[in-house]
């Protein structure tokens, strides 16, 4: 150590003193993440409302954290949650476990998994840190209607899944008919839009 070290030391201590603060001023004040940020999980929906997640179990066997757990079940015409033959009954993710790699998106043949940009996963108590299917699933948006319900985007799991995603959807066929003096009433409530619509 040279016999100028220490000032140069005190040098940087002294300079930095006059610089503006960098500590971030949360949670007051919420710094904006990166687009793609792997943050809190989603399970999205069709745009009728039914679940897009089919109880394959991908996303748990991808996970090398073991942070998923999966139950699925069928889907019968009288109670029917997602378009396909079965459903996920249910769906947990620990959040003691996850290390938010991403690795379930990624193995999700569904896209019914996805992450968004929340981080604020910390918490006191162990159970809380465990979400739950109903935590998970994305919002009823405009349109959507709470599962259980009939597949409301065609008649066929074909027509259901290569529908033309700019066409209008059923409900909204039905409005433009009201709005034409058409059977707009008769149209909503055969699919049952309007009748839940929370966000
Ligand atoms: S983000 Fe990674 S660790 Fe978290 S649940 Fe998905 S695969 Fe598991
Ligand atoms: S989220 Fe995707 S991978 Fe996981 S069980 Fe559902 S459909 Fe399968």
């Amino acid at each position: 150590m040279g016999i100028l070290d220490p000032y140069k030391g005190f040098g940087v201590t002294f300079s930095t003193m006059f610089k503006k603060p960098t500590t971030e001023q949360y949670p007051e004040y919420k710094k904006e993440t990166a687009p793609r940020f792997h943050g809190r999980h989603q399970l999205n929906r069709h745009p009728d409302g039914l679940e897009k997640c089919v109880g394959c179990e991908l996303c748990a066997w991808a996970c090398p954290a073991d942070a998923i757990y999966v139950e699925g079940a069928d889907n019968t015409d009288e109670e029917r949650y997602s378009p396909g033959e079965r459903y996920g009954r249910v769906y947990q993710i620990n959040y003691l476990r996850c290390i938010l790699c991403g690795l379930c998106i990624e193995a999700c043949p569904t896209r019914a998994l996805t992450m968004s940009n929340e981080y604020e996963l910390a918490d006191d108590s162990r159970e809380d840190l465990i979400f739950t299917k109903e935590q998970l699933l994305a919002p009823l948006r405009e349109g959507m209607q709470q599962p259980p319900h009939p597949m409301f985007l065609g008649e066929s799991e074909t027509d259901y899944y290569t529908r033309d995603p700019e066409a209008p959807l059923p409900w909204q066929v039905g409005s433009e008919a009201q709005a034409g003096g058409g059977t707009a009433a008769d149209e909503a409530s055969a699919h049952g839009a309007g009748s839940e619509r929370a966000r």
